[in-house]
């Protein structure tokens, strides 16, 4: 009799283990899909409670700025704000997209954001300066279309990684001057003579906007994309370590040849120039 009740005694309690273990997977899963956000999963986003933390204090901190954010009369040498965090499924992966405002340029930058990169390492990192007729309307006078949407696709790949968006339009002169430097390259002019014609530098961007934003987002170091060597020394100017430069070249055609062999010769980008006419 003793041991039926020692063996009903052991059932109960392995009964009730297993009921505890129950209870306790369905709260984690209950919690787990609390943390996921209309119905978009992206597996665990407790990493972006940080972003929403840096965003909440930064716009506490914009709302007691002495400038009452009248960035153009701010003293700070370089102020840069987290304003804005929202999910952005698209179509080279699911990220997510943050907005900044700063002080030095005042114009309205972005991160794309994949995985956990707060205080991370060696981070996949992208700084794409913004192209309209390339990123938009597909434009085939220039690489930058297909470099973006390499660039999401390998950091979706990767799982890891962040793209800043640039909003320094035709080499940082502008959209309508890039496209009277597009009617000079049109007569005969290549990109770079056409810039200097114009009164501007062949290449007007700095990236210390960029450096401080990649600090924001807690990124230790960075692997590259890039073919641009004024973008490793510039950055590493500016204090982000670069462990590693990471190609980001498509094939030529005939639409941009002349494009990127100006790149290549007067620019010094790191490009092979593999052409491939059936693009
Ligand atoms: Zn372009």
């Amino acid at each position: 009799m003793l041991a039926y009740i020692r063996i009903l005694l052991l059932f109960f309690s392995v009964g009730s283990l297993s009921l505890s273990l129950s209870i306790g997977s369905y709260v984690l899963l209950l919690d787990f899909l609390g943390k996921c956000y209309h119905g978009l999963c992206l597996f665990s986003l407790d990493f972006m409670e940080s972003y929403y933390g840096i965003r909440d204090a930064d716009i506490s901190e914009y709302k007691g700025c002495e400038f009452n954010w009248a960035c153009e009369t701010c003293s700070k040498a370089l102020c840069i704000t987290l304003v804005a965090v929202a999910e952005l499924p698209s179509e080279y992966g699911s990220f997510m997209i943050l907005g900044f405002a700063n002080n030095k340029d005042h114009k309205d930058h972005i991160a794309v954001v994949k995985g956990d990169i707060y205080g991370a390492e060696d981070v996949l990192t992208r700084l794409h300066s913004a192209c309209l007729t390339g990123d938009a309307l597909g434009s085939r006078r220039c690489d930058c279309g297909p470099q973006l949407h390499t660039a999401m696709r390998m950091i979706e790949s990767e799982g890891m990684g962040v793209l800043l968006y640039m909003q320094q339009e035709g080499r940082g002169i502008g959209l309508v001057n890039k496209i009277k430097a597009y009617q000079l390259q049109d007569q005969g002019f290549d990109t770079y003579d056409a810039n200097l014609h114009l009164g501007f530098e062949p290449d007007a961007r700095d990236y210390e906007v960029s450096a401080a934003m990649l600090r924001k987002l807690g990124v230790k170091s960075v692997r590259l994309l890039t073919n641009n060597p004024d973008k490793l020394d510039q950055l590493a100017l500016y204090g982000v370590e670069i462990t590693e430069r990471v190609q980001l070249e498509l094939p030529v055609h005939g639409d941009d040849e002349a494009y990127m062999r100006t790149k290549k010769e007067r620019f010094g980008h790191k490009l092979d120039l593999v052409d491939d006419s059936s693009i």
